[in-house]
């Protein structure tokens, strides 16, 4: 079925009774050329593109819970290709043109607004730190203008910027960046990966992952065995326990990270705002909520829910950068598993067992990625070549320290040793 304005005023006027289900409900196969571990944004978007860009259609993902249910349900939406490292540079400019085109090509709306994404400074420092991105991000061919003071209250008017913990002094803006609709998107690639032959296979948790003299055979499920010829770990905050699975130790940790919304307002907030020294973010839904989050719990969790102190941090965090946001009442919090990495960056790779696939590490920007993460591992899995954009994303660079992409240069600088 596709959509269209037509098909919605006909279905209007006909009691809305064409509707039908947007993939279908297989029961699994005893054997599959792929099989996809997770039904995330991750795992639909390679199942998608092995499809459509592979013609790989025998092919499963296997979701221990429902479509949407995970990370990719979860969080914050906030979509930008404001990196500074090549390596990292490169993938989030190729995802940004892929979610640019992509509801065109998924024929589904998923709310992709092209709203800009500030991120602000508050010192000397920040600001040359935000200059050198806003020109690598240029020079990958990207935009980014920096903001002075002046230009940044004419935007954002709301912001304290005299009196708040740290003075405003300007803020680099992305105006490609924005948000979209997190389930929409799990449910688009969804439809697209089940219309070409995909089956998604729900409520179907893989318990053990099948390996005879070094190459995989297949998976253990809570639906019985299933034989693959190969196979792809994208479970992101379950990384490390899948891989287990298979005898593999992954440089993985998982956290927490809390998210919030308020009850539906006016519009206020036109943009996406971050305030990476109060470790804040905001912006406003297309429904009015105000949606937020801030940092990682501080310990490693797979408890899909939040702390108190979190929630206080956050929530300070908030009022010292635009106090009229306690006039809002949160109606919700939630939490989600992030793969966390040690330099930040993602892992998408092969294993050292033939036919295991890799791919995690998404820490707590993973949706954005979903497009081009897909897009990418799809190619891996097919052509055993990493994709041209993905091929930073290797598993041994932890062993070895030679190309770690350290985004936030708060771990280890590979060159410096
Ligand atoms: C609060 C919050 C805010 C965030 N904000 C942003 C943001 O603004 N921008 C951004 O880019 N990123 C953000 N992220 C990060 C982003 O959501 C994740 O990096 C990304 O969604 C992870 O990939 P995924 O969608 O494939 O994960 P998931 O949706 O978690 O998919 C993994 C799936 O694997 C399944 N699974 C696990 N174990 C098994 C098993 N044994 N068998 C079968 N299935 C299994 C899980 O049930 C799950 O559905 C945020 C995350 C959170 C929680």
């Amino acid at each position: 079925m596709r959509f269209s304005g037509w098909r919605i005023l006909k279905e209007g006027l006909t009691g809305n009774s064409g509707w039908t289900p947007q993939w279908r409900d297989p029961e699994p196969k005893e054997a599959y050329d792929i099989v996809i571990i997770g039904g995330g944004g991750h795992g639909l978007s390679t199942a998608y593109y092995l499809a459509r860009e592979h013609g790989l259609r025998n092919v499963a993902v296997l979701e221990k819970g429902w479509i949407g249910g995970g990370n990719v349900g979860r969080n914050t939406t906030i979509v930008r290709a404001n990196y500074g490292l090549p390596g990292n540079s490169e993938f989030y400019s190729h995802s940004l043109k892929l979610w640019e085109g992509l509801e065109q090509e998924l024929n589904y709306n998923v709310m992709f607004s092209q709203r800009g994404v500030i991120n602000l400074y508050h010192s000397d420092g920040q600001r040359d730190a935000f200059v050198r991105r806003g020109n690598a991000m240029v020079n990958q061919g990207d935009d980014a203008i920096l903001l002075d003071r002046a230009a940044l209250r004419r935007k954002l008017p709301y912001l304290d910027f005299d009196t708040a913990r740290f003075p405003v002094l300007g803020g680099l803006y992305h105006p490609r960046g924005g948000t979209a609709r997190h389930d929409a998107v799990a449910w688009g690639y969804a439809r697209g990966a089940d219309s070409r032959g995909v089956d998604l296979i729900q409520n179907c948790e893989v318990t053990g992952i099948d390996i005879d003299a070094g190459r995989v055979t297949g998976v253990q499920t809570s639906r019985g065995a299933i034989r693959a010829g190969k196979v792809g770990i994208v479970v992101a905050g379950r990384s490390s326990q899948v891989a287990a699975m298979a005898g593999l130790r992954l440089p993985i940790e998982s956290h927490v990270l809390q998210a919030f919304v308020t009850e539906g307002l006016k519009p206020v907030i036109d943009q996406v705002v971050t305030f990476g020294m109060g470790h804040f973010y905001i912006s406003q839904s297309d429904k009015g909520g105000l949606v937020f989050g801030g940092d990682l719990d501080g310990y490693a969790s797979y408890a899909q829910r939040g702390n108190l102190p979190l929630v206080e941090h956050v929530m300070e965090a908030g009022m010292a950068l635009m106090p009229m946001i306690g006039k809002a009442r949160v109606l919700r919090s939630w939490g989600g598993i992030m793969d966390m990495s040690p330099d930040g960056s993602p892992v998408i790779d092969r294993t050292g067992i033939e036919g295991l696939y890799l791919n995690c590490g998404w820490c707590y920007g993973g949706f954005k990625a979903v497009p081009a993460s897909g897009h990418c591992f799809a190619h891996l899995l097919a052509t055993d070549r990493p994709h041209a954009a993905a091929a930073g994303f290797r598993l041994d660079r932890f062993r070895s320290g030679e190309g770690i992409m350290d985004e936030e240069a708060t771990g280890a600088q590979h060159n410096l040793h």
